[in-house]
């Protein structure tokens, strides 16, 4: 029997794999396709954008290094019209309106904030990592069955079964697993159906290059000769089950960008839409969901794999310290506690835009107001720190502002960095204290104490940071040893239970 199956190899699966993994459990992973590789995933189809959180969160297990190593350039897709920092509802975002200094807080970082990349890209990445921590990966093993009792959970892919204490549905948008153990998956319907296809397009130079929003919806002309995207406002109404032809691209892509175009040679195409619907509880019984299978919602703003990735490095800890018996009480549902409500924000986020983009004439007066609110730098950096993740904050109370964020990347004297220090999956214990006020504290198994001082200590003096990055308790100049103990036992349990 597996400590945990987890079913789907995408990148969240992947993920949460590596971290279950650098933990010391014992984890199968179960993949309905047959092998890696498939051309959705990789560039130009599997063209993705990660994040600030999702950049910390590979840089502090040294994956950035080889995922940037194969990185695009962020400013390609916004075209050469201007140089953009994303966009918001199509309305691209001016690169010169953005404060670059660090954030109340905040210190400067040496890792990017924006990165292009592909899935397949960061699935090889990750699912090498988990491999090297003892991992196994199944492919071809497409699970249709679950039973779950108050010990144990058995999946079947039809063919065998699969034990484990916990299963954890990483399977995508459709999860079979959502559905199999009886999730409830709430949301709203579709207002657009959105394309993706490559494809010979005469006349291709008629398009705009990048993002452009029309009357009809928008069409967006990608780097990659004949790669567009488009939504189209039809209210959700194409039968999405059917064949996508020629014909159809054609008429959709005509209507929707107002020019004469001609589709020829569809090589690939797929159609998605704007459904967004989030599961009413990521947790039943010994079954967790994380990534699309616990939200889904339309690829505007770039927000469904950075908050799944959020979702793996969340849970990956909390799952593995309840597997060893060690986990504080109630420890693993603030998972559901902590990621649910940061899930709603990315529907909305992403529901706002939709809402921004609609043809008709409310909307399209929203949009011109939203048009010169985003020329300013207020909106620019409003738009651009909710898109990136930095205003997350997890409610973990109000003792400073920092508690509840991802850790800025404090930087010691001795040139080591934070994210060096994060390295083995620990938490981290930052004494800046002249001192060392918080040495032998006993908490070794789970949290690595290392002493300052730092390049900048923002005038703290101790943090300790949780296993995902995030700030747990924050000590003042000379720390309080009884309030550090407290945070350190709410997060990690009885000193040395491991
Ligand atoms: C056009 C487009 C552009 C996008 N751009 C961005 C972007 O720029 N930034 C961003 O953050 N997000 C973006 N997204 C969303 C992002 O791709 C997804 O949120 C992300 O891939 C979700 O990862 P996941 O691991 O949860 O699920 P998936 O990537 O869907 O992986 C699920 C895996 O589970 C497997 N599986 C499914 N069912 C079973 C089963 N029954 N048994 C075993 N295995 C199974 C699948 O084969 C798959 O490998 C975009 C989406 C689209 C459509």
């Amino acid at each position: 029997m597996h400590d945990v199956v987890i079913v789907g190899a995408g990148p969240v699966g992947l993920l949460l794999a590596g971290e279950l993994g650098l933990a010391g459990r014992s984890v199968l992973v179960l993949e309905r396709e047959p092998a890696p590789g498939s051309p959705w995933r990789t560039a130009p189809l599997g063209v993705r954008g990660l994040f600030t959180r999702s950049i910390e969160v590979l840089d502090r297990r040294g994956m950035l290094e080889p995922l940037l190593a194969t990185a695009g350039d962020p400013a390609a897709l916004a075209g050469p019209r201007r140089r953009a920092v994303g966009h918001f509802a199509g309305i691209m975002l001016d690169a010169a309106n953005l404060d670059t200094g660090p954030q109340p807080f905040g210190l400067p970082s040496s890792t990017p904030e924006f990165v292009m990349t592909d899935l397949g890209t960061v699935e090889t990445v990750l699912s090498e990592r988990a491999v090297k921590l003892g991992v196994e990966i199944r492919y071809g093993a497409e699970v249709s069955a679950i039973t779950q009792d108050d010990r144990t959970v058995v999946v079947s892919d039809g063919e065998q079964e699969y034990a484990a204490r916990w299963v954890v549905g990483c399977d995508g948008g459709r999860s079979a697993v959502r559905t199999l153990a009886g999730f409830g998956f709430d949301g709203t319907e579709p207002t657009f159906t959105g394309y993706v296809m490559l494809a010979t397009i005469t006349n291709e130079e008629r398009l705009d290059p990048g993002f452009t929003l029309t009357p009809e919806g928008m069409y967006i002309n990608m780097p990659t000769p004949g790669h567009i995207g488009m939504m189209d406002f039809d209210g959700g109404a194409f039968d999405r089950s059917q064949e996508l032809t020629r014909d159809h691209l054609q008429a959709v892509l005509r209507r929707v960008s107002g020019i004469d175009v001609t589709v020829t040679d569809v090589r690939f195409a797929s159609s998605f839409t704007d459904r967004a619907r989030q599961a009413t509880t990521y947790r039943r019984g010994r079954v967790l969901l994380a990534g699309d299978a616990a939200h889904i919602m339309s690829p505007l703003g770039g927000q469904g794999l950075n908050t799944g990735l959020g979702d793996a490095v969340n849970l990956g800890w909390k799952l593995a310290a309840t597997v060893r018996g060690s986990a504080p009480e109630g420890l693993l549902d603030t998972y559901d506690g902590e990621r649910r409500p940061v899930g709603a924000q990315a529907l909305d986020w992403t529901r706002a835009q939709v809402a921004t983009m609609r043809p008709d004439p409310h909307a399209q007066a929203i949009q011109a107001v939203v048009r010169d609110l985003l020329a300013t730098r207020d909106g620019t950096n409003y738009v651009v720190r909710k898109m990136t993740g930095a205003t997350t904050r997890y409610d973990l109370g109000d003792e400073h502002p920092l508690v509840g964020r991802s850790a800025p990347d404090f930087r010691l004297e001795d040139g080591s960095r934070l994210a060096d220090l994060m390295q083995d999956g620990r938490g981290v214990v930052l004494d800046f204290s002249a001192d060392g006020c918080l040495r032998d504290s006993g908490w070794d198994a789970d949290v690595r104490y290392a002493a300052g001082p730092a390049v900048d200590d923002l005038g703290l003096g101790a943090v300790l940071v949780r296993p995902d990055g995030i700030v747990a308790w924050v000590g003042d100049r000379v720390p309080d040893r009884e309030g550090f103990d407290r945070a350190a036992r709410r997060w990690f349990g009885a000193s040395g239970a491991r």
